[in-house]
């Protein structure tokens, strides 16, 4: 078994799981990144990641899989076993939005199965597999091990032109305090990490729409959220330093969802 902590990081090689990633690999983690692309499309953020933080005994390794197809979880762990030997941190962050912003009048059952699929039920079985493991370990060697979703603050504001998105998230934000009522009892941290609007690929559409929001009133910290911001979040969660917070929602989204008259 590998003496550095373990932390497997959906989507991480863009975006905030990248930022996850970094944060991460920068306090010692070995990290098992995955994403939907190919090793050849990931190697560079990959081999960057290995430049910047490898020191000889960090390891970073990437899995292609896919959240969403119950096989490719069921690899992706026997992956991390076969390589790691251990799990501490499962970090829930692969998402995505929908390909079409729909009016919740028009909007598909496609697309509604899709987000549920990826957004939703992958997380969910990846965190019931992944905690089933956690407790054999937790019986062999306590640990701080735990478990970070990446929600939204879609799980309470709503977007009529994506509701399937917003469902997902308020999916997550259960999911989170189910397995922080199952999970505490063996030592295992169950917590959600909650973005606001955030500059990645996800929001590359909507930035201009934003930019101007964000100038006039929409956020207290007139900037967008970076994956840094998240990182640094989920690496303080994953650290061990938020004791005595089963099942806590951090939410990272510069005021956004601070009420005001
Ligand atoms: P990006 O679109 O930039 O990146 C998404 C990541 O998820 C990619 O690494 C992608 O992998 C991976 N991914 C998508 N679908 C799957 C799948 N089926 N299986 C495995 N990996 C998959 O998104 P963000 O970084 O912006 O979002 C990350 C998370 O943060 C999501 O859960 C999102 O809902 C949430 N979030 C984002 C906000 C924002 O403003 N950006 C705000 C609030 C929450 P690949 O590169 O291989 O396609």
């Amino acid at each position: 078994m590998s003496n550095a902590r373990v932390a497997l990081v959906t989507g991480g090689t863009r975006g905030i799981g990248l930022g996850i990633a970094k944060k991460l690999a920068s306090k010692g983690f070995s990290l098992m990144i995955t994403g939907r692309r190919s090793h050849d499309e990931a190697a560079a953020a990959i081999a960057q990641l290995r430049e910047e933080f490898g020191d000889g005994s960090l390891k970073i390794q990437y899995c292609q899989a896919d959240v969403a197809d119950a096989s490719h979880r069921e690899r992706l762990l026997e992956d991390v076993e076969a390589i790691f030997g251990r799990l501490d941190i499962l970090v829930n962050n692969a998402g995505i939005a929908p390909s079409i912003r729909a009016d919740i009048l028009d909007a598909s059952e496609e697309s509604f199965d899709e987000l549920i699929s990826t957004n939703l039920k992958g997380p969910y079985f990846l965190t019931q597999a992944a905690a089933n493991w956690m407790i054999r370990l937790q019986e062999q060697s306590k640990e701080h091990r735990c478990i970070i979703n990446i929600g939204s603050v879609s799980a309470t504001v709503a977007s009529v032109n994506r509701g399937d998105y917003c469902i997902t998230k308020a999916g997550i934000a259960m999911a989170t305090i189910l397995w922080a009522a199952r999970l505490t009892q063996y030592g295992i941290g169950v917590y959600e990490v909650r973005p606001g609007l955030i500059e990645t690929d996800m929001t590359k559409g909507v930035r201009g729409k934003y930019d101007s929001l964000i100038k006039g009133d929409l956020l207290l910290e007139k900037r967008w959220g970076t994956p840094e911001d998240i990182g640094i979040a989920v690496t303080m969660l994953a650290s061990g330093d938020l004791p005595y917070s089963p099942g806590a929602v951090l939410t990272i989204d510069g005021g956004l969802t601070v009420s005001r008259f």
